[in-house]
């Protein structure tokens, strides 16, 4: 069993408490980690070490310099690579090829993007008249905000991550990660990458523990913390955006979704499916930007909810590193009790099941794991709870429709606005239609293709800010303006 402690000023502390939680893999319940859970003190330890690393050598470090000790810890990560898929692969326990070709590449990835991004991006300038005729110049420098909270969520923990992290040191922060209980490893291996390039002492530290009265309200209420930046449940957003209040802290978050799909009957239907296949059953349905609502255009609509029923029947469940397994367990059997409570509400709401709806049986020990059918519905009103609240698991609904105006409206019906995949063959169609929907990423007939140049993130109750590209310096940097008279 491993012990993961906290990262602090460059070295690995537990809690002076001694409090330790047990991780336990999702495959089968077994506990594969002790985590080390940090306390007030160890926040507070953390902040400081972010704060005295921006007051040494990191805080006067120049451009450069910091990139290419970014580059540094991308190749790192490459380098070490087996033992990233391996960690993540046992606190989520899903798919090795997932691991390999998604979710740790990206991992690396971040860092490189951000500090191409903050080596290239150009600043403003105005030349201004002035009374005497002589002028003066108006100029803008971006500075860190100086140490950033970022606290993360259990579904691509290592990827959602460092998309945090790799801005906030790109533009010369600090960083106080507070990884997700359910996915500590990760985090904390990364602490060895920093100290391996040479990344000073107290630019990245990390501490563990759970949300409320624990490290996460801790880093989030602590007044050293100058910024939070947030990806999670909308609800913890709320609560972290009344701590951020205080103090007048800025705040970036990405929080959920009840992301609408839209299929119209002259879409390529088997890319279609092929589409949702991944929009709905990827990651065992933990994704945020993840299709939970399918409308489906009427004369395609039976052929279209057989053949997202037949992906489902597809899905090959298994341990992650067997080859053909495709489909993993959910993150904990907390999180399955709150999806089957969803695939019991859904039969009570009165909805007609397609397939799936409950937990496949598995062999041996993993009999005890979070495991979950994929699962598809039809025949619910837009008013069921199934419809309208995050399920966060491996399901649809899937409703015909029968005019654009039907289809837009029914996909807007949402407190949420996270993102939307479309799909059709007329493209002035796919345009239009989606700069209709209120949602701040549309994908035309594709789905979770990601240029991290773009600018991501949610409206409405799915999120504040924009994050990617030259977004994220709006974020991680404050701009100040500079006058001179000539
Ligand atoms: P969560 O909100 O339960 O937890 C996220 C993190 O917040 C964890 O580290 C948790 O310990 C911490 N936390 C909880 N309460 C806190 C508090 N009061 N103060 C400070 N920290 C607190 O979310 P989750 O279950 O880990 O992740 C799933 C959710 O994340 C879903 O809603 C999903 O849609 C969303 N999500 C959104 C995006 C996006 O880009 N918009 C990406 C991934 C996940």
């Amino acid at each position: 069993m491993r012990q993961i402690e906290n990262f602090i000023a460059g070295e690995y502390r537990a809690a002076a408490s001694d409090r330790r939680f047990d991780k336990r893999s999702p495959l089968d319940n077994r506990v594969i980690a002790s985590v080390s859970e940090a306390g007030r003190d160890e926040v507070d330890a953390a902040v400081q070490a972010a704060h005295a690393a921006l007051q040494g050598e990191w805080g006067t470090m120049s451009t450069e310099r910091r990139v290419e000790l970014l580059y540094a810890v991308a190749n790192e990560i490459t380098r070490r690579f087996d033992d990233f898929v391996e960690a993540e692969m046992a606190d989520t326990g899903q798919p090795e090829h997932v691991m390999k070709h998604v979710f740790i590449p990206r991992g690396a990835a971040n860092f490189k993007v951000f500090a191409d991004t903050i080596k290239n991006v150009a600043s403003e300038s105005f030349r201004t008249d002035t009374p005497d005729g002589r002028g003066a110049l108006n100029y803008a420098i971006r500075k860190p905000k100086g140490v950033i909270g970022v606290i993360c969520p259990w579904n691509a923990p290592f990827m959602l991550m460092t998309w945090k992290v790799g801005p906030a040191l790109a533009c010369g922060n600090a960083v106080v990660v507070k990884p997700s209980e359910e996915s500590p490893q990760t985090a904390a291996l990364l602490g060895e990458v920093m100290n391996a390039v040479g990344i000073p002492k107290g630019v990245y530290n990390v501490v563990h523990g759970f949300g409320p009265d624990s490290a996460g309200e801790f880093v989030t209420r602590h007044p050293g913390v100058d910024a939070i930046t947030f990806t999670g449940e909308t609800r913890t957003g709320t609560a972290i955006m009344k701590a951020a209040a205080e103090g007048m802290r800025d705040v970036s978050f990405e929080l959920g979704g009840k992301n609408a799909g839209i299929v119209f009957a002259d879409a390529d239907f088997d890319a279609a499916v092929e589409g949702f296949s991944r929009s709905v059953f990827l990651n065992t349905g933990q994704v945020c930007l993840g299709t939970e609502r399918v409308y489906v255009e009427r004369p395609i609509f039976q052929r279209f909810v057989q053949a997202l029923k037949a992906k489902a029947e597809a899905v090959k469940y298994g341990r992650p590193e067997v080859h053909d397994s495709n489909f993993g367990p959910l993150i904990s059997l907390e999180h399955q009790q709150k999806v089957l409570s969803y695939y019991r509400k859904a039969i009570e709401e009165g909805a007609t099941l397609v397939t799936g709806g409950g937990v496949p049986d598995m062999p041996g020990e993993l009999a005890e794991g979070a495991w979950i059918q994929p699962t598809i519905w039809t025949g619910l009103s837009e008013t069921a709870a199934v419809v309208r609240e995050e399920i966060f698991g491996p399901c649809c609904h899937i409703a015909p429709f029968d005019s654009e105006d039907e289809v837009v409206a029914k996909a807007n019906a949402t407190e949420y606005g996270l993102s939307t995949t479309i799909w059709t063959s007329n493209l002035a169609r796919a345009h239009r239609v989606a700069e209709r929907v209120d949602v701040g990423i549309t994908w035309i007939n594709s789905w979770f293709l990601r240029d991290l140049r773009t600018p991501f993130g949610g409206s409405k109750q799915s999120g504040i800010g924009r994050e990617g590209g030259v977004h994220s310096l709006e974020f991680y940097t404050e701009t100040r303006n500079i006058c001179v008279k000539l």
